[in-house]
């Protein structure tokens, strides 16, 4: 598209987008009695407004059946969990056994650590993403010491060329290939949280397998915001939160993806607990684990009903919009206006004062622009929160914005390029 740096044609295409009605089913926070320009989906998702009402019926359930509204209801708790798999299949490109919901993500990556990382002396390497995000990198540190290893020489992080921001996936495939007899494990996010870069997850996962690895992902920037296919990739195994792209509130609940291939392995151990249980015969309460069948098999822990009624409401909301074929769609158009608007302002200034650091081809990224702020990027960043524009600092000198396609409009982002650029006025 040709894009034109004028609030009119802005407008228009918030006229032409068939997806604008979305937004109304957002709460926006407001700042001066006017909706902000919310463009932090990547960290928190906005509330969708039905989240009150899927939240109220199940408080309700609690109040009139109490205990019985594990088997009892319109909506059995018991099996609550159920109604989440077919959207977040659909979103992750899995089968509904391939998927659960539990706990929250660093939980689920130490849990299925358990299983995907069981390293002896010749293979015991994990090679992962340099700069991955912090949860991420102390999970994989404490996991390599808890079965005996030294992380310096266990962990091997993959980083960009000199000069270069993002990686380039015949770097990984080769770092890989390096590494080939004493790789474990490689884990990689789909889409990091600091560059916004979108990994080519299948090659990974190719490159992986062929080295005699199990293939992971963290897909916590990625489900909600770029179109995934991790069974035909072949993922061993992925997790996820919900709370970014997917709107499920702070501290929402985390999903997990076990491929088919997996479910019935002998030689994958578990951490379990009685909600991993064949469901059938969960209350007889006998001894001895038999897990049940899927990703299920998984699960530990009594379901949190009320977190996964907020994730209901909003995975219902994707469900309506069709899936993220569209919503796709919109996302590039929207992050390539951003992207478009800031190369404007560099250009009016005759100075290159924000380097976007995301690729800029937009299969290789998702929502997320990450702006390098070549002077007084706080500044900017402050002036940015005073007029009602949320994004988000990441030291040094990085200001993250995502405009979100369910519910930010093209006038978000040309409003939010104009903070920034009249920011620089202001902060010199
Ligand atoms: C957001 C994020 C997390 C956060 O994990 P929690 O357990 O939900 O706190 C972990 N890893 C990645 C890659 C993330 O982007």
């Amino acid at each position: 598209m040709i894009y034109q740096n004028t609030l009119a044609f802005a407008e228009n295409l918030d006229v032409q987008d068939e997806l604008s009605h979305f937004r109304n089913q957002f709460l926006i926070p407001q700042h001066n009695g006017e909706d902000s320009i919310y463009l932090c989906g990547n960290s928190l998702g906005l509330q969708p407004k039905s989240t009150e009402k899927y939240l109220g019926a199940q408080l309700n359930t609690w109040k009139d059946l109490a205990v019985e509204g594990w088997f009892q209801g319109d909506d059995p708790w018991l099996q609550f969990h159920h109604q989440l798999k077919p959207p977040l299949a659909a979103l992750t490109g899995a089968n509904p056994d391939e998927i659960t919901v539990m706990n929250s993500l660093t939980v689920n990556l130490h849990l299925l650590l358990v299983s995907f990382y069981q390293p002896n002396n010749k293979r015991y390497k994990i090679l992962m993403e340099g700069g991955a995000f912090p949860s991420d990198q102390y999970a994989i540190e404490s996991q390599v010491s808890y079965h005996g290893f030294e992380p310096s020489k266990a962990i091997i992080e993959v980083f960009p060329r000199e000069g270069e921001h993002t990686l380039r996936t015949q770097d990984i495939v080769s770092a890989i290939e390096q590494n080939a007899g004493e790789l474990a494990l490689v884990l990689f996010a789909g889409v990091n949280y600091y560059t916004g870069q979108l990994f080519d997850m299948e090659a990974i996962a190719k490159a992986g397998h062929k080295a005699g690895a199990y293939v992971g992902f963290d897909l916590a920037h990625s489900v909600g915001n770029v179109p995934l296919q991790l069974r035909n990739w072949d993922a061993d195994f992925a997790c996820w939160c919900s709370y970014k792209y997917m709107n499920s509130g702070p501290g929402g609940i985390s999903g997990i993806f076990v491929h088919e291939k997996h479910f019935n392995s002998p030689d994958l151990k578990r951490f379990a607990g009685w909600w991993g249980y064949r469901s059938d015969k969960r209350f007889l309460m006998a001894q001895g684990f038999k897990p049940a069948h899927g990703a299920e098999g998984w699960q530990v822990s009594t379901s949190p009903i009320l977190l996964l009624a907020t994730h209901k409401a909003a995975l219902d909301i994707f469900v309506k919009a069709g899936g993220l074929e569209k919503l796709r769609q919109k996302s590039i158009l929207l992050t390539g206006y951003l992207e478009y608007l800031i190369h404007e302002i560099n250009r009016g200034h005759g100075e290159e004062l924000f380097t976007i650091i995301t690729p800029s081809d937009p299969n290789i990224r998702g929502c997320q622009l990450s702006i390098v702020c070549k002077r007084n990027g706080k500044a900017i960043f402050n002036y940015l929160a005073e007029n009602g524009v949320i994004g988000d600092w990441r030291e040094p000198d990085v200001i993250r914005l995502s405009p979100v396609p369910l519910y930010n409009s093209f006038k978000d982002v040309y409003r939010a390029a104009s903070y920034l650029d009249m920011s620089l006025a202001v902060s010199e």
